[in-house]
């Protein structure tokens, strides 16, 4: 059954939005807070979207963990959380959840928060596994070897019993292990350049914690989960200059292929998540390797959060600023 209570939480998905610095209030205005709304501003049209909660732009990481800190710290009692980065490039999505290492993100914050939570006399065996998936290929971050492919399949035990064949789980005795470990992960994960952005990463990067309670009063092996993506940037394919392999351009059918495949992970996320949000009785899990691996953590009983990033670069929120549409003739 299912440890402790905590039935605010239970089957919950929570959308927060924060807004990055710097992003003009004629393209994006919010009323931040809890219940908040986001407006955006499309070629004239504003659309207004309500959210369970609204981070301005001069939000600081710190409150930004405090909305997250209740779910993370629940892992402890045994629920399985994802925490979510979700936007397009440039928005701030490895800022909110790495952060510079003068202000850390959500994964270092978790982090302590958990170790703290758990103080010195440890009830808990703490394991860490990393992957990417990118381009549909699912790779451990952490592995000695070289990155290989490795194997999404079903368990034994049919519904969330996935298994990642060959994934490393390493344990993690203390807090100072745990940020070399994801030092070492994050200089592994795989980047590549796009029109878009020099620098953006086209990967969709799980870090991937497993809270074991070692003594009781919980069963020994009583697991919760903890995982921190940071998914890939959501723009379309055509903005990610891939609209097609262009003339001349050996890395263009690459790029197609990247957009799309990202696309795909993004898209069966959204269909996994509106479905659970509807309470359907199918969830289309299997749409995507990222679905599919994090079946186990998004079925019923467990809290999911997905942090949207709007924001900045005018070009990427809105097109105000591209010429006006042509009028359209009268009739
Ligand atoms: P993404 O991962 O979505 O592509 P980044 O996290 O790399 O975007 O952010 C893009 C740029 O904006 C980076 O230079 C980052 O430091 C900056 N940035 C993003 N969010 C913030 C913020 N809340 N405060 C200050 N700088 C930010
Ligand atoms: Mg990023």
């Amino acid at each position: 059954g299912c440890p402790g209570r905590l039935p605010e939480l239970k089957g919950n998905i929570r959308v927060l939005c924060r807004l990055r610095p710097g992003t003009s209030s004629s393209l994006v205005s919010v009323e931040p807070g809890p219940g908040g709304t986001v407006t955006t501003c499309y070629r004239g049209r504003h659309r207004r979207f309500r959210l369970d909660w609204v981070f301005p732009p001069d939000a600081s990481q710190e409150e930004v963990f405090r909305e997250l800190e209740p779910a993370v710290l629940s892992c402890l009692r045994g629920y399985s959380v994802c925490i979510f980065t979700y936007g397009q490039t440039g928005t701030g999505k490895t800022y909110s959840m790495e952060g510079p290492p003068e202000d850390p993100g959500i994964v270092p914050r978790a982090l302590q928060s958990l170790f703290r939570e758990m103080g010195a006399g440890r009830q808990h065996r703490v394991t860490l596994s990393m992957v990417e998936i990118y381009n549909e290929a699912v790779r451990d971050l952490l592995a000695p070897g070289p990155p290989e492919r490795l194997a999404v399949r079903q368990g034994p035990e049919g519904q969330g019993g996935i298994q990642v064949a060959g994934l490393t789980h390493w344990d993690v005795p203390n807090l100072e292990t745990l940020h070399q470990m994801l030092k070492l992960g994050r200089s592994n994960r795989a980047t590549a350049a796009t029109a878009m952005n020099q620098r953006s990463s086209r990967s969709h990067a799980l870090v991937t914690l497993t809270l074991r309670a070692a003594s009781p009063p919980r069963a020994p092996g009583t697991a919760g989960t903890l995982h921190l993506v940071d998914l890939a940037g959501s723009e379309r394919a055509r903005k990610a200059g891939a609209a097609g392999p262009p003339r001349g351009d050996p890395d263009g059918a690459r790029r197609l292929r990247e957009a799309q495949t990202i696309n795909r992970s993004l898209l069966a996320l959204g269909g996994v998540m509106a479905a659970l949000r509807a309470h359907r009785p199918h969830v289309p899990f299997r749409d995507s390797q990222l679905t599919r691996l994090l079946q186990p953590a998004l079925g019923p009983g467990t809290t999911a959060v997905l942090l949207l990033q709007v924001g900045a670069g005018a070009a990427q929120v809105c097109a105000c600023r591209s010429p006006p549409t042509r009028a359209r003739p009268p009739a």
